[in-house]
């Protein structure tokens, strides 16, 4: 009986995550041109024409519409439903670690918060304010009040994650006279510290600098090393969050033997 009904609740989370990711794409869309996320209701990119409550069933309409739209048969992009999916299962797993809890909600907001930052950061290499700013206080008051962080290792993470790239971009400023790492990279690692804890910013740091090594050379082979394009850093941040989030205790004993 009880088996039944963690099955249950483990769906319910993740169909949770997929109607949430549906918000999350009127998010990425809207936020960059500062509209509002509430209203108008979900339309069509091109054809404007508003979205029938019943064609906008995360990934199941997608899929029935064969990923084109029901009145200009324009194709709609494939990234949507990847979006519904991807938080889908962050919620399940989320709530597989943590069950029915505060920390499931607050641990899945924060990913959610990242997802948006990601699909926006990769789209117009810029991390937006209105989700960092609020963010990093919000976060840092959540992971203190129900994930079982302390006070200080919060407010060193929002210090030492927001002066570390400071420093870095700063460096890098006076170096090369160009502008590296953007200010929304700072607020976002300000807000990582706060949430996860100054501790965890060295597995970030160590797996997003890794993971960004590797993109930016495939990016040099693939289109050639004087290339100008700049590889936004938030998704590579956010993706060494999530991985904290899940292996971050095991890989910290394994650095220093705690
Ligand atoms: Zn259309």
């Amino acid at each position: 009986m009880l088996l039944y009904a963690e099955y249950l609740l483990g769906i319910l989370s993740a169909v949770l995550g997929a109607i949430v990711g549906s918000f999350l794409n009127v998010c990425i869309y809207r936020i960059p041109s500062g509209k509002s996320i509430v209203l108008p209701a979900s339309h069509c990119p091109v054809c404007k024409y508003p979205i029938k409550v019943y064609d906008n069933i995360p990934v199941i309409s997608y899929i029935i519409l064969r990923g084109k739209c029901r009145n200009c048969n324009e194709r709609i992009s494939p990234i949507y439903p990847a979006i519904e999916l991807l938080t889908a299962i962050m919620s399940l797993i989320l709530f597989r670690k943590y069950g029915l809890s505060l920390e499931y909600l607050f641990s899945f907001v924060f990913t959610c918060a990242l997802i948006v930052i990601t699909f926006i950061d990769l789209k117009h290499q810029i991390i937006p304010d209105v989700i960092t700013l609020p963010g990093i206080p919000l976060f840092a008051l959540a992971a203190i009040f129900f994930m079982n962080v302390k006070f200080m290792d919060s407010l060193i993470g929002i210090l030492a994650g927001g002066g570390f790239l400071f420093l870095i971009a700063l460096g890098y400023q006076l170096l090369t006279k160009r502008e590296g790492m953007g200010g929304g990279d700072i607020k976002l690692l300000a807000m990582l510290g706060g949430f996860l804890g100054w501790q965890s910013l060295w597995f970030i740091i160590m797996a997003s600098s890794l993971i960004g090594a590797v993109a930016g050379i495939s990016t040099m082979i693939c289109k050639g090393k004087n290339s100008r394009y700049a590889i936004p850093f938030g998704p590579f941040l956010s993706i060494g969050a999530v991985a904290y989030i899940f292996w971050g205790n095991m890989i910290m004993k394994l650095l220093f033997y705690r």
